[in-house]
């Protein structure tokens, strides 16, 4: 079957975009057949060539601007096009703000439905740069030298990045001192395709509030050669640094981590604060990487959770505990659950050094749990879920419902899957009553959101 398409590849088009997609492209009709322009931005007239045609989409590559829309903005990062790690440097930061409350409003109506709820201005950073407190930075070689950056966008080449413009300065100065070790002791990087090689990932996390660093060493096999000497010169350099380890990673995988972590100096955790809460992080758990815009998140998760001290709360996907902390200062009793051992175990005892005594955490899948809650009769008044990407299952969403609380509190970072789950709840009696989107990734495409559920 021939289909038609108005345009061929290779083709120059003129385009007027008027649009973005969820991964930043421009997004242009013609007839309305979508043509997408990377770096391309609404109120943008131009012209691309075509790159790829599809039955129902084109993607074209952005030659010149006729008209520049007044949000352009001048990429700071020397390498954004090539860097897949942000997407939005060319659009202001207003023009980005605007652009995730645009997204997320359009996605909750499109997949689920929802659209008589209120969905408020996305909270933006003061200054938007410099945000991250963890790095997690391939290592490859290029004509036998050490390089560690970041993948180009689609591939698997790596970038060398001497410095990150979304990344804190602290953790660029740790990537640049452990290439420069791996230099120095001859330590081969990993490659991919023969799976040989040592070094993998160099990962850095650090605590905005305490200062301190941590190093991670991500290495295929056991032995790292000069062990030792990389450990005395990383103190030395950067005395910051509280805990160095080493992640053993034998598998043939894109997953950054194995299971095998060993302290090769130090403490195996660092510190840091959110308000008044201290928590420890370790080398595998996540902890959300905008320190400054957790606060406000969590803040807000807080405020639509609405309690008064009486109620029993349930986290699910709970992490190290941060959420269910914050809740614990003003709740009854909080239930955790959460898949990762290490991060159940440092949950427990950031609850301990908080002295929040009315905390409990559970490891296991928070589907097959919450199930097993309701079973023993556990009857929340307040749920709330911070799920990743995928969302949440429909077992957990079902026993959510079987429970009956008075709020549910979702915390998302993808509004597809949010979309869909508010609509299988609403489906089960809830109504969404307003979502408030916060950037924690200013620069980049991804959007977070708080909605606030009620039983009706
Ligand atoms: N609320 C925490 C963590 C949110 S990230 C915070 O704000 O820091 C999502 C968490 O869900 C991760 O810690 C991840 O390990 C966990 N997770 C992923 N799948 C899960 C599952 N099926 N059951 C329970 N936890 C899961």
């Amino acid at each position: 079957m021939t289909t038609h398409t108005p345009v061929t590849k290779n083709q120059t088009v003129t385009l007027s975009f008027e649009d973005l997609t969820h991964d930043g492209a421009g997004v242009a009709k013609l007839d309305g057949y979508p043509v997408f322009v990377p770096r391309a931005l609404p109120g943008e007239t131009g012209t691309a060539k075509v790159v790829k045609v599809k039955k129902n989409f084109a993607i074209g590559r952005l030659l010149e601007l006729t008209e520049e829309s007044t949000n352009r903005a001048e990429p700071p990062c020397p390498i954004f096009k090539r860097c897949g790690g942000c997407q939005l440097q060319h659009l202001d930061y207003e023009g980005q703000l605007a652009y995730k409350t645009k997204h997320v409003t359009d996605v909750l109506a499109r997949i689920g439905k929802i659209e008589d709820v209120t969905v408020h201005s996305t909270l933006g950073m003061e200054e938007p740069w410099r945000y991250r407190n963890k790095a997690q930075v391939p290592v490859g070689e290029q004509n036998g030298e050490i390089v560690a950056g970041f993948y180009a966008e689609r591939s698997h080449e790596i970038v060398d990045m001497p410095s990150c413009v979304i990344q804190n300065e602290e953790n660029d100065r740790v990537v640049q001192l452990v290439k420069g070790l791996a230099k120095k002791y001859g330590i081969r990087a990993y490659d991919e395709k023969k799976h040989k090689g040592t070094l993998r990932h160099i990962v850095t996390r650090h605590g905005k509030t305490t200062g301190e660093l941590m190093v991670v060493l991500v290495t295929r096999g056991k032995e790292l050669p000069n062990k030792k000497n990389i450990v005395e010169e990383i103190r030395e350099n950067l005395p910051e640094v509280k805990s160095i380890v080493q992640n053993i990673n034998p598998k043939r995988t894109n997953v950054i981590f194995g299971d095998k972590t060993e302290v090769l100096w130090g403490e195996e955790v660092i510190y840091d604060y959110i308000g008044d809460i201290k928590f420890a992080i370790s080398a595998r758990s996540f902890y959300q990487v905008n320190p400054v815009q957790t606060k406000v998140l969590y803040d807000k998760a807080l405020e639509y959770a609405d309690l008064n001290g009486d109620e029993t709360v349930i986290d699910a996907y709970c992490g190290i505990g941060t959420i269910s902390l914050f809740l614990a200062q003003k709740a009854k009793q909080v239930l955790g659950v959460e898949i990762v051992l290490e991060a159940i175990s440092d949950a427990k005892n950031n609850a301990i050094l908080n002295g929040l005594t009315n905390t409990e955490f559970a490891v296991g899948e928070a589907e097959k749990v919450m199930p097993w809650w309701y079973a023993q009769g556990v009857r929340p008044d307040v749920i709330v879920v911070d799920p990743p990407r995928k969302g949440c299952d429909e077992a957990l969403l079902d026993a959510i419902a079987d429970m009956k609380p008075k709020r549910v509190v979702y915390v998302s970072c993808n509004p597809a899957t949010l979309a869909r789950d508010l609509q299988y709840l609403e489906e089960k009696g809830f109504k969404t009553q307003e979502v408030q989107p916060v950037d924690m990734f200013p620069q980049t495409t991804h959007c977070e959101a708080v909605a606030k559920i009620e039983l009706v």
